[in-house]
């Protein structure tokens, strides 16, 4: 059985052109002391992972959506974002 739902058929056929140098940083310092990350929340794509081990939150820049969101809700002002160098980023293709 599946549970695919009409915004996962529609992010299942994105092209994603990924770049080395990430758009994407945070600043642990602060992510450290985040009491909820919502940028782990929020996160279309799931790129955000915080490590209770070792204190560090990871960024999977590769498959960002360029939606915005980790910056907007970053209560710490911690997110910096750009978008990707041009020629490398997503690609919408269906609307
Ligand atoms: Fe995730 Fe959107 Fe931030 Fe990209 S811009 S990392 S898709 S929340």
């Amino acid at each position: 059985m599946t549970t695919a739902t009409k915004t996962d058929e529609k992010l299942a056929v994105l092209a994603v052109k990924s770049n080395d140098d990430s758009h994407i940083t945070a600043d642990n310092q602060h992510c450290v002391r985040c009491e909820h990350r919502p940028c782990v929340q929020v996160c279309p794509a799931e790129l955000w992972a915080w490590n209770d081990e070792t204190g560090q939150m990871s960024i999977e820049h590769a498959g960002c959506l360029e939606c915005g969101s980790c910056l907007l809700v970053c209560p710490h002002g911690a997110v910096t974002w750009c978008y990707p160098e041009g020629g490398f980023g997503v690609q919408y293709r269906q609307g």
